[in-house]
């Protein structure tokens, strides 16, 4: 969204909000019981049908922004306890990490979430919840790699793989938590020669997103790459044929790379129970497999099925090691991907 509109929707909300207290009478305190306000870092399309579901079924109104991970924790530190934000939700085990971190986030007592999200893919103090998950994994050319060729994230370091691998940017969180579990893994010294491993064979300079991964893989420039499951999903929704696939990662080791799109109750919500209550319903039934299938990810609760399309791709073992430890390794990643000269 180019920043005016983003300023004038920021503004536009504001000015609803504002009349909604005006309307509700001088002096009194706006009534929250029936409203829930939502900062998503996840865009409107992937979740604007569930509210509207949510609003259908409970006559509960929500409202919500959407923006940047980084932008909404700005936002919500420099609000403190004057933010009408009920709930965060973003992406990336390493956003939801550092909320909690920044202490935007408050811990939620709810044995349904903690029945139907495993433990793994929520915060060890319940600050937040994984609704989705995603896996990156490695995407390869149909064309030119036979799938006998790949194991492991380690083994793309190999020089039969010199010239041949394209990667998305280290900037992005998204490579810095797939960083994080190499050290957990591996070791940091281990891990920091995988990584220089992978600079020495790349085919290109890192790419902006895992798009333009896939599309150089596409065009030849590369063969194989890192990518999250969904935008091979979006890729292979617009092309059938397009010639890609996944290879699911580490199956015989430590599994494949995981990491969750989730939310959390913010520290200073004026409707904690209200909050807490969307979340329970968006880990259950219909309305986690449509959070889910919306974005071509996988359902967190493992009793919901993912949509026909992604479960094409095949069963996978996860990495179980908790998505928080992405957050906790976050600052070591970074300097270490930097030391190794993947920028
Ligand atoms: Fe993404």
């Amino acid at each position: 969204m180019p920043e005016t509109s983003k300023l004038s929707s920021v503004i536009a909300f504001f000015l609803i909000l504002a009349s909604i207290v005006t309307l509700s009478g001088c002096g009194q305190q706006q009534d929250d019981s029936n409203s829930i306000t939502v900062y998503s870092a996840r865009q409107e399309h992937l979740i604007k049908p569930l509210f509207d579901r949510y609003t259908e079924e409970t006559g509960v109104a929500i409202r919500y922004i959407t923006d940047s991970a980084g932008a909404l924790l700005q936002r919500l530190g420099a609000e403190a306890q004057n933010t009408p934000a009920d709930i965060l939700l973003t992406v990336d085990a390493g956003n939801l990490w550092q909320a909690a971190q920044q202490d935007a986030l408050q811990p939620i007592n709810s044995p349904t979430l903690e029945e139907h999200i495993p433990k793994y893919l929520r915060d060890p103090d319940n600050q937040w919840f994984g609704l989705s998950v995603r896996a990156r994994t490695i995407v390869y050319s149909t064309d030119r790699v036979k799938r006998a060729e790949l194991s492991t994230y380690a083994a793309l370091a190999e020089p039969q793989w010199r010239n041949r691998l394209c990667l998305r940017t280290a900037k992005k969180v998204y490579n810095q938590s797939l960083v994080a579990m190499l050290i957990v893994a591996h070791g940091e010294e281990q891990a920091e020669k995988i990584v220089k491993g992978w600079v020495n064979n790349l085919a290109a300079p890192p790419f902006a997103d895992d798009v333009a991964v896939m599309n150089a893989i596409v065009a030849g420039q590369c063969d194989v790459g890192i990518v999250n499951s969904y935008y091979f999903g979006r890729l292979q929704k617009d092309d059938p044929e397009i010639p890609l696939a996944l290879f699911w990662a580490n199956q015989t080791q430590d599994g494949v790379h995981v990491n969750v799109s989730g939310a959390g109750v913010t520290r200073h919500s004026n409707n904690p129970e209200g909050a807490t209550k969307l979340l329970e319903w968006l880990s259950a039934g219909e309305a986690q497999g449509l959070f889910a299938a919306l974005d071509l990810e996988y359902p967190a609760n493992p009793k919901v099925k993912a949509a026909p399309l992604v479960r094409a791709w095949g069963e996978y073992r996860p990495n179980v090691i908790n998505v928080a430890k992405a957050g906790e390794l976050q600052a070591t990643a970074v300097k270490l991907m930097d030391r190794a000269g993947y920028h």
